[in-house]
């Protein structure tokens, strides 16, 4: 997907698009007003647009064709909207949603070829930008944030219970803003998901985590320790359904010279709604050596038939299991019986969340696999990984 994030600046009467011309993107007015006109002509305005309204969407919604020409009144600032940021929502729309609107749209447009003036258009874009504008210029800074590498990793240490000693990492991304400081993914990701934005961005994140690790295990067996150490990446089902992710992740690993085995790509639970999809694609990752984690297990609604479906490495139960293993015995109980059920599927099994020692003494007793948490290690920034291994 390519965001464009450019401003556009008009001088006063100058022509910002004409009637017929074809619609590529929208604007939002950030400085200045601007007039609509049925003619090639600043003649017969039907309506006048200010600071903060939505211009110029109507041709990417019912990809048509400008029904009227816009001239800047005054000088005037525009935040181009690329035409995906808005027909990617229109795909993930409800339905009636998305054909009333398109109804709305198309008798906005038989009125404006009747030359009827019309505020209507009005009303329409006021319910696409209070909904959708905070979101579009955050994609926008978000946009940008990932090419002036604002969206790092950090890298959160998963020992071996046995010993305590650092086996893996998992990646997660942080992004640091210039004003509002460190904000955390739960801020972004989300939004990233909605608008297809995790596609470009989920790759960096991949690709920063492989150089890490490829610095971090080179460090290692300068150590002469002989486990390899691994790295953990969050991905998406979007990410993962779209265009030549697999390809593309594997030229990454080839790159930093990461043996794809030591790649664990994490996917959530709850997030996999349709599993006979993400089959296929599971199956390839595996089929191209790259490890499989079962995320947050324990939280969705179908984790056992995920189990039952897919083929996992490593299942991570989720945090909750952890935080009330001493409060609630039902915790141990279930504890005990995924982590033996986890063994006798050969795979591996991840605790999180572990945050005092009594916790990690008895889920070493359960023969949980690894621990991950703040009693270990918080989630640390590169310089600091190196300190520790
Ligand atoms: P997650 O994958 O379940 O990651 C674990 C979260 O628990 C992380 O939050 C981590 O910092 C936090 N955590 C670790 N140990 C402890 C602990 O002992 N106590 C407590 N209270 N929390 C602990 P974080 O980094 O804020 O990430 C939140 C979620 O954002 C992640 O949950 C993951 O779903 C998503 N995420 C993060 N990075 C990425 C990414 O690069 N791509 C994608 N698709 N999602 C990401
Ligand atoms: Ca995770
Ligand atoms: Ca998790």
């Amino acid at each position: 997907m390519s965001i464009r994030t450019h401003v556009l600046k008009f001088d006063k009467g100058d022509k910002i698009f004409s009637v017929g011309d074809s619609a590529n993107c929208a604007y939002i007015i950030e400085q200045g007003r601007v007039g609509l006109y049925p003619l090639n002509r600043q003649d017969d305005r039907i309506a006048e647009l200010g600071k903060g309204e939505l211009l110029g969407e109507m041709g990417i919604i019912n990809n048509g064709n400008r029904s009227v020409s816009a001239f800047a009144e005054n000088s005037v600032e525009l935040l181009v909207v690329d035409r995906e940021q808005i027909t990617s929502r229109l795909k993930n729309a409800d339905p009636i949603l998305r054909g009333v609107l398109e109804v709305l749209l198309s008798r906005i447009r038989n009125m404006l070829g009747g030359d009827t003036p019309t505020n209507n258009n009005r009303e329409v874009n006021n319910t696409i930008v209070t909904n959708g504008m905070t979101k579009i210029r955050f994609e926008h800074e978000m946009f940008e944030a990932l090419e002036n590498d604002e969206i790092v990793n950090v890298y959160q240490p998963m020992v071996n219970l046995s010993d305590n000693a650092v086996a893996g990492f998992e990646a997660l991304s942080r992004w640091k803003h210039p004003e509002k400081g460190m904000i955390s993914p739960f801020e972004f990701i989300t939004l990233a998901e909605e608008s297809d934005f995790i596609v470009p961005m989920g790759l960096k994140i991949f690709d920063s985590a492989c150089k890490q690790l490829s610095i971090f295990q080179n460090k290692r067996s300068q150590l002469r320790q002989s486990q390899p150490l691994f790295m953990s990446i969050n991905v998406s089902p979007t990410q993962l359904s779209s265009n030549g992710f697999l390809e593309k992740i594997m030229v990454i690993t080839r790159e930093h010279k990461i043996n794809p085995a030591d790649i664990k790509i994490e996917i959530t639970e709850s997030l996999m709604v349709d599993y006979k999809q993400v089959k296929t694609w599971i199956d390839e990752c595996s089929s191209f050596g790259f490890k499989l984690s079962l995320d947050d297990f324990g939280t969705g609604h179908s984790g056992f038939e995920h189990l039952l479906q897919l083929d996992f490495d490593t299942i991570k139960i989720d945090q909750v299991f952890v935080k009330t293993i001493e409060s609630n015995p039902k915790s141990l109980i279930m504890l005990e019986l995924i982590t033996q059920m986890a063994k006798r599927m050969n795979m591996s099994i991840v605790a999180e969340g572990i945050e005092d020692e009594n916790s990690a003494q008895i889920l070493k007793k359960l023969g949980v696999d690894y621990g991950q948490g703040y009693y270990f290690y918080k989630p640390m920034n590169a310089i600091e990984i190196i300190k520790i291994i």
